[in-house]
């Protein structure tokens, strides 16, 4: 999930990618209304966060932009308390806001419940719960299991394991999988991937009977049932 934070506070900016990115998502960050914009109508983003008070152009300024081609669900931060610019927010299209200063575990919730409704929407036949075998993904609990038994995973395995797990029998490359996971592009003599892949596979292949993500020589991974 790619999240687009339009804030220009860098403190809180840092906080919030650092946060956002250990819960499992993809943060770009841009600190001016005009940046901002520019990134939000570029469309690849399931969910904008956006700051009222911006330099360039202001957020309410943004997203009434924005909404005139694009219906990707907003979250409003707002400095003041203030009905009329809640008020104002909703009428321009937000999708919730969140009155500063606020929790970290508030902004989690929202951001969750946000991308939820919207992808429920969009994608009403994907499952909630992903599965090869014996291996299970809760996708709405972010838990996994092999064979009845619980395994932890870090957000990055949980994003790697859902990947092949919604493409099961499909071979991935090294970069495909670096950009659909880690949102960006790494240098062919970059191990990123495999290291990942090597924890990945001993949490929830080396310990039970039938390996599931098998190495594909020369193009890269795919996880399947062999027989
Ligand atoms: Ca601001």
């Amino acid at each position: 999930m790619k999240i687009l934070l339009i804030e220009d506070e860098v403190k809180l900016s840092e906080y919030l990618r650092k946060g956002l990115g250990e819960a499992g998502y993809n943060v770009n960050v841009v600190h001016n209304g005009v940046d901002g914009l520019h990134m939000a109508l570029e469309g690849s983003h399931d969910l904008v966060i956006l700051d009222g008070m911006l330099p360039g152009i202001d957020g309410f300024t943004l997203l009434t932009a924005l909404r005139k081609t694009r219906q990707t669900p907003v979250l409003m931060l707002t400095a003041r308390v203030s009905v009329e610019d809640r008020v104002r927010g909703l009428q321009t299209g937000a999708d919730d806001y969140l009155v500063k200063p606020f929790a970290f575990s508030e902004l989690c919730a929202r951001v969750q419940v946000l991308l939820r409704r919207t992808h429920g929407a969009r994608d009403a036949g994907e499952p909630t719960v992903l599965g090869l075998a014996d291996l299970e993904l809760d996708l709405i609990r972010r838990k996994a299991s092999r064979a009845g038994q619980h395994i932890e995973l870090t957000a990055k395995e949980f994003l790697l394991l859902a990947l092949f797990l919604r493409r099961k029998g499909e071979v991935l490359s090294r970069t495909e999988i670096a950009e659909q996971v880690w949102d960006m592009n790494f240098d062919s003599d970059t191990n990123v991937v495999e290291v990942a892949i090597r924890r990945l596979r001993t949490k929830m292949d080396v310990n039970f009977d039938k390996p599931l993500l098998h190495t594909v020589r020369g193009m890269g991974y795919v996880m399947e049932e062999r027989s």
